[in-house]
Order: C-alpha cells, then sequence, then structure tokens
C-alpha cells in the first residue's frame, strides 16, 4: 500500500484501519442496501451512529452528565461567532491572543461589538514576539468577563498549553481544533470546549462543542440557527447534521478506545515529539523557533533560517514518501503535525532525512 507520510496540520492523516472499515463499510452500512451518505439523518442506523459517537467522545473524556455534546457545521471559524452571541451576559469577553486561530477567534468578537454591545478585552498577548510563546496571564482576572477564551494548541506557531487557567466567576472557554482526543482533559476546567474535527476527530465537515449546561439558554432572542440551545434541545438534529464526518467521527473514537484510551494516545504522542525535539535540540542546522516549555506534542515548527535549504529539505521530504512539511505561508520554514493517526517509524525516518540532509549541508 503506497501511504504518504502525512505531514498536513488538517486536514490530517487518518489510522488506516478507520479508512479500510469505511471502505468495508462504503456500499453496504450494517445490512441497510445503503451507503452511510445515503442514510436518512432520521433514520435508526443514523440514530444509532449518532448516539454511538457521542457516548464513545463521553467516554473517552470523560465528560460529566451536566455538560452537552453538540455535533455542529461551520468549523472552528464559525464558533468564533457563535461564541460571543451564545455567552454573552454581562457584555465583557476576554481573549488571549497567543496565535492565528486566538486572534481570528478574538477579531469576530470585535465584529460583534456595535451591534451586540459586546466589550472584547485581549488579556494578554505574544503577537510581539511572534507568537513564540505563549501569552502570560495575569493571577487575577475581573469577574465581569462571561469568559475568557484561549486556543489549547496554536496549530501554525507550534505552542501549546500543558496545564490551563482557571479563574473563579469567569468560564474557560477553549479552542482545542488541534490537539482534542490526543491526550486526556479535565472537562471541568472548561465553560466550553470546542473543535474542527478534522485533525485527530475526524475529518472536515463536523464541529464539536462541549458546553455546560448553565452556559446554554442565555440569549434566547438569538436566531434559532445560531442558538446552541437549538442543538441541545435537538441532540444535534435540529436540521440535517454532516452525517458522514459524524460516522467518522464514530470510527476515530472507536478506534481510539480500541488503542486504549487517551492516556496510551497522550503517551505514544508525547514519545513521538521527543524525538524530533531531542534531535532539533541537538541540530547545528535545523533550529525550532519556539520556548522549550510552550513547545506543543502536535505540531512541531522547525527552520534552518535560509529559506532556500528549508525548500530543499522538503523536497528532500517529499522524494523519500512524506507530504506536507511546508509551514504555514505565514510563517514559512518547516511544521511537522504528529497527530494520533501518524506513526512514530514516520518521525523516526523523518528525523534520519534531517540528520542525512545536515551533513550534507555543514
Ligand atoms: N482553530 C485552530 C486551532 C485551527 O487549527 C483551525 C484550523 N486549522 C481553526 C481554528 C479553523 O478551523 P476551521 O477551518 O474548522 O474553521
Amino acid at each position: 500500500m503506497n501511504r504518504a507520510y502525512n505531514l498536513s496540520a488538517g486536514p490530517a492523516i487518518l489510522p488506516v484501519e478507520v479508512l479500510e472499515k469505511a471502505q468495508a463499510e462504503l456500499l453496504n452500512y450494517n445490512n441497510s442496501g445503503m451507503s452511510v451518505m445515503e442514510l436518512s439523518h432520521r433514520s435508526g442506523y443514523f440514530e444509532e451512529i449518532i448516539e454511538a459517537a457521542e457516548a464513545n467522545l463521553r467516554q473517552l473524556l470523560n465528560i460529566p452528565d451536566n455538560y452537552k455534546v453538540l455535533f455542529l457545521q461551520g468549523g472552528a471559524s464559525m464558533v468564533f461567532t457563535t461564541l460571543p452571541l451564545n455567552l454573552r451576559q454581562k457584555g465583557k469577553v476576554a481573549y488571549d491572543n497567543g496565535g492565528n486561530f486566538g486572534k481570528k477567534a478574538m477579531q469576530a468578537a470585535v465584529e460583534l461589538e456595535d451591534a451586540y454591545n459586546i466589550e472584547v478585552d485581549v488579556v494578554a498577548s505574544s503577537a510581539e514576539d511572534s507568537y513564540t510563546h505563549l501569552p502570560e496571564l495575569s493571577k487575577n482576572l475581573s469577574k465581569d468577563y462571561d469568559y475568557l477564551h484561549i486556543c489549547s494548541n496554536n496549530t501554525i506557531e507550534g505552542t501549546q498549553y500543558k496545564t490551563y487557567p482557571q479563574y473563579e466567576g469567569v468560564p474557560l472557554v477553549a479552542d482545542m481544533s488541534s490537539d482534542l482526543l490526543s491526550k486526556p482533559v479535565d472537562v471541568t476546567q472548561f465553560g466550553m470546549i470546542y473543535a474542527g474535527a478534522q485533525k485527530n476527530a475526524g475529518i472536515a465537515g463536523l464541529t464539536l462543542v462541549i458546553i455546560r449546561d448553565d452556559l446554554l439558554g442565555l440569549n434566547e432572542d438569538l436566531p434559532t440557527i445560531f442558538n446552541y440551545n437549538t442543538f441541545a434541545k435537538a441532540n444535534s438534529l435540529y436540521n440535517t447534521p454532516s452525517t458522514y464526518p459524524i460516522y467518522i467521527h464514530k470510527l476515530i473514537t472507536d478506534w481510539l478506545i480500541e488503542e486504549g484510551g487517551l492516556e496510551a494516545v497522550a503517551k505514544r504522542n508525547e514519545e513521538k515529539a521527543q524525538v524530533l525535539y531531542d534531535y532539533l535540540d541537538q541540530s547545528q542546522l535545523f533550529k525550532s523557533p519556539v520556548k522549550k516549555e510552550d513547545r506543543s506534542v502536535m505540531n512541531v515548527p522547525f527552520v534552518t533560517g535560509d529559506a532556500d535549504l528549508d525548500a530543499k529539505f522538503i523536497a528532500l521530504t517529499e522524494e523519500n514518501g512524506f507530504q506536507n512539511l511546508k509551514g504555514h505561508r505565514s510563517v514559512g520554514g518547516m511544521r511537522a503535525s504528529i497527530y494520533n493517526a501518524f506513526p512514530l517509524e514516520g518521525v523516526k525516518r523523518l528525523v534520519e532525512l534531517m540528520a542525512q540532509f545536515e551533513k550534507e549541508h555543514q
């Protein structure tokens, strides 16, 4: 089988077992005579799928009963806008500007300031250091804020929270698009967690929202389709949900459970990242631009400092079965996204190529 070592930041590499299962069931799901793509979202077949997907997610993350799981569409970017609309109460919201996506979330809230009488404060930022570390949050935060928003893993810049800031009276909201399901998380530390599924949790088209009950129904004057409570009350079946991505999410979460759950998966992810960071830390050619304590286990950016050399190295990896090592257009260099489904042997092979290239370019 000629599968690439796909280092894409998302949509990203999927477990072969999941693809094979989807392939086996493609034409005839569970003796229905239909593909999952052809099933009515109101059918018993699909009900079973969505219920199993939610049960799996609850099991993996140990989600308490007072949290609702919503399967939405529109991507994490849609949540950037629906979040302030749904959670505003006093009208003041706090953002941590730790990277491209945290900034985008903040800007989406700023767009609503006048129309919805919202005041958006950036309470910490690392923009002045090109986001090479996480922002430094202060010890205290005013209880006047309706929430504090953070991005738990900055996909482009390669920084990641290892512990999460906790402020009494201010719900923490996290965009976990690029690290949800890569490790255990204490859901009770959050008012809301959300993620586009297309990294560790599935494929594009599904947006996951995990929200504490008391944060639902705060703004019932919202257009129905923007109101999280609409989906909470309808078990995500208010309208046609993204049926196939929900099915893939179910297969992925089945796979994660079979793999031993999130603790086992986190251990493997740590091991993979360590192989890469260990090499980077002794290399004379390749450098990690990210502050050590803040380094991401999921997305590992690195540079040579010379754009031509970067391009040459990327070409070498492509000749050797790798795809998508090129860094985000905003930062350049290289970025290895080593999500759950990316194998350890792929990381080791990448490091071998780095060593070979380094020798050739001393
Ligand atoms: N947040 C993070 C951390 C991301 O990595 C991404 C996508 N790469 C987004 C938000 C945007 O997600 P979407 O494309 O699903 O809107």
